[in-house]
């Protein structure tokens, strides 16, 4: 085996994923050097076996079909003064910015871009490879403004191990690399990792290996192949959320389908023949909530109040821990409610008959989830269709039965076409006020670290659910007969005797459908113990903890990564998705004071300040550029230099 290199002296920081993230802690590890680092020596050497900027999920190379579900004004990488970090503030554009100075000539693009960059609003959606060239950009200049004494190393290959003492340097070894990357400080920026098949899943593979029939696991649909989807087939979906759209939208329009727009608006599929059937079920059976299509005028709902630091440092300071559904639900419920009733008094105050500020403070005496708050609402908002009720949005189907199957279908249409209209309707704002809510919830919770699957699910169903047009797009499908839905409650089993799977639902009990393909239309869940990232898996195995939700345990304060005994360990960290302070894992929106970008703060400052120390111990202070990086014996054609300044 061979020896790491030791042939230098010159700090070093090995970043593994150069997706969003590794790219936002770029942006911060520059933004900061100047105050912490000065301008001595630093190699940063960035592993990913995809181009930077986009990392995996993000890059060029794609269906140019696929949307992002965020509008071009609500994406940033760069931070404001909303944002409480103890870094400077470098401004800079965002998505729908960058697309406008693209257009007014101050920015080039590929080419390839230009129709799709010139067809940009503020509120449209991109496609994913508008993104990736926003984020490429984004990458570059961030690469550009660090100190001339920085050298970028770009490595295109995944990291296998990480290994080193907890006193010492680190090792990085790369797939492909005899001699590893010698690191003073690693961070970890995996992103979202493929698992092994928990067991559930590996039987229904199983099956369809004995019976030659199709099941697509969880997957990043945007990589599975769905070839084996045959036109015409009934295929099986289980999951209604943003996977589900990728899907539908690669099995249509990507087989050749399209839409024509009727004068009425109304927008009717041309099947191409190659599309299968989709016959779409799920827990709640109806899908994510459509993203809202209004902006808001008024006041914003002066949250947090009820669910805040003070609360948070609460809930930490219980002796017993903390149980998600116990102690946080009703304190969540309680300050969706205050933001919903707050815009409600304050914007449409003629559908109340209380004024505000006795609502108010019966409302804030009111224990949270008590029956107090609900008769509160019920004696002060006569509509009970203007009450929140948190509980029952979760299940927005819950004892609605069909006499058959194509009454499920219409009533299904019916509910889209009405969540629709909601969405895009301002006299229903206080809908925008509780997302907003949402959004200062989520901030808070990066705190308290795992909230498990059930609170993601449900701030995905309400908060990060597809563009208006997509739900136009499935209603169209659905009138073409190439998507049918399920219901709520949908079950799938194995049906050994016949060999296929067969799909059901409470809405029309007893009809099945059965069928020789089943795909789940979902990422899979996170788990450190089964994740295929051998990289993540060593580290687990050398004692890194791991939350009950299979996320990899971080301090909130920095990220470093904790070990079983809740230690911190000196020289790693990890940022995003893949770990508990998960909370930065969507695009941040400008001005939201948003978690990432104070995780990306902090830890890059920690990075920084640790750096400083040693520098001062180990290597002349004068400024110098280098050409040779750190930790290998010869350049290679794939460590090409994105900065070497
Ligand atoms: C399909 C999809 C669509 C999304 N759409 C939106 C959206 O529209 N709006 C929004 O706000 N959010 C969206 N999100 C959420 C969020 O923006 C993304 O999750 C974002 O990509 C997270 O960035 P990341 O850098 O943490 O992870 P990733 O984007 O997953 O990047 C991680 C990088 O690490 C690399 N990597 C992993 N393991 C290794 C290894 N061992 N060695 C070397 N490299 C490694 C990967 O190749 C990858 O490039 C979406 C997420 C997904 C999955």
């Amino acid at each position: 085996m061979s020896r790491p290199v030791n042939n230098s002296v010159r700090p070093s920081v090995v970043i593994v994923g150069a997706g969003p993230r590794g790219t936002g802690l770029i942006e911060r590890i520059a933004a900061n050097a100047p105050e912490l680092y000065g301008d001595a020596p630093l190699d940063l050497h960035l592993v990913d076996p995809h181009p930077p900027g986009g990392g995996r999920i993000w890059r060029r190379d794609q269906s140019p079909l696929l949307w992002m579900n965020s509008t071009a004004e609500d994406v940033t990488m760069f931070t404001d003064e909303s944002v409480e970090q103890a870094g400077p503030v470098r401004p800079g554009p965002s998505l729908a910015e960058w697309a406008a100075a693209v257009r007014a000539g101050e920015i080039a693009v590929d080419p390839g871009l230009a129709e799709a960059v010139a067809a940009l609003g503020p509120r449209d959606f991109a496609g994913r490879r508008l993104q990736s060239a926003y984020l490429s950009w984004v990458y570059e200049r961030s690469v550009a403004s660090l100190p001339p004494s920085v050298a970028v190393h770009e490595h295109r290959r995944p990291a296998v191990r990480v290994s080193g003492s907890r006193a010492g340097r680190q090792q990085v070894w790369l797939a492909g690399r005899p001699a590893p990357l010698l690191a003073d400080l690693v961070v970890l920026a995996l992103g979202h990792l493929e698992s092994e098949l928990p067991p559930e899943q590996q039987e229904l593979s199983d099956f369809a290996a004995r019976h030659g029939l199709v099941h697509l696991p969880p997957a990043f649909t945007a990589d599975s192949d769905l070839s084996a989807l045959r036109p015409g087939e009934p295929v099986l979906v289980r999951g209604f959320g943003l996977a589900f759209v990728d899907l539908m939208v690669l099995l249509t329009e990507g087989r050749g389908g399209r839409y024509v727009e009727g004068a009425d608006g109304q927008l009717t599929y041309r099947p191409s023949g190659r599309e299968p059937v989709l016959h779409v079920g799920s827990r709640r059976g109806v899908p994510y909530h459509s993203k809202i299509g209004y902006e808001l005028s008024g006041e914003r709902p002066p949250v947090p109040r009820f669910f805040g630091p003070a609360q948070v440092d609460e809930l930490l300071a219980r002796p017993g821990g903390v149980d998600f559904r116990r102690d946080v639900w009703p304190l969540i419920g309680k300050e969706l409610g205050f933001a919903h009733y707050h815009r409600l008094f304050t914007a449409h105050p003629e559908r109340t008959r209380m004024n505000w500020a006795d609502f108010e403070e019966e409302y804030a005496a009111a224990d949270p989830g008590s029956p107090a708050l609900g008769a509160l609402a019920g004696a002060a908002v006569p509509d009970p269709a203007d009450r929140l009720d948190p509980d029952a949005l979760d299940h927005p189907l819950a004892g609605v039965r069909y006499p058959d199957g194509e009454a499920l279908q219409e009533g299904l249409r019916g509910w889209i076409e009405a969540d629709l209209a909601r969405r895009h309707d301002p006299a229903h704002s206080p809908d925008l006020a509780v997302f907003l809510a949402l959004l200062s919830v989520y901030g808070q919770l990066v705190r308290i670290g795992d909230r498990g699957p059930w609170w993601h699910g449900f701030f995905s169903y309400l908060a990060s659910g597809p563009p208006g047009p997509r739900l136009r797009q499935l209603l169209a499908l659905s009138r073409a007969g190439v998507v049918r839905f399920l219901g709520a409650g949908t079950t799938v089993t194995a049906d050994e005797r016949r060999g296929v799977f067969r799909a059901g639902s409470a809405a029309v009990p007893g009809e099945w459908v059965a069928a020789r393909a089943l795909v789940e239309a979902r990422l899979p869940e996170p788990t450190v113990e089964r994740t295929r990232d051998p990289l993540l898996r060593a580290l687990y195995a050398d004692g890194a903890a791991a939350t009950p939700a299979g996320l990899l345990a971080v301090d909130p304060a920095d990220a470093r990564i904790l070990d079983r005994a809740g230690r911190p360990h000196p020289r790693r960290f990890a940022l995003g998705p893949h770990t508990d302070a998960r909370s930065g894992g969507a695009f941040a929106r400008p001005r939201t004071n948003a978690p990432a970008f104070r995780q990306n703060d902090a830890t890059a400052r920690a990075l920084l300040t640790f750096l400083r120390a040693r520098a001062t111990r180990t290597v002349p202070a004068s400024p110098r550029t280098v050409t040779v990086p750190a930790a290998r014996t010869a350049p290679t054609p794939e460590d090409s230099h994105a900065a070497d300044h």
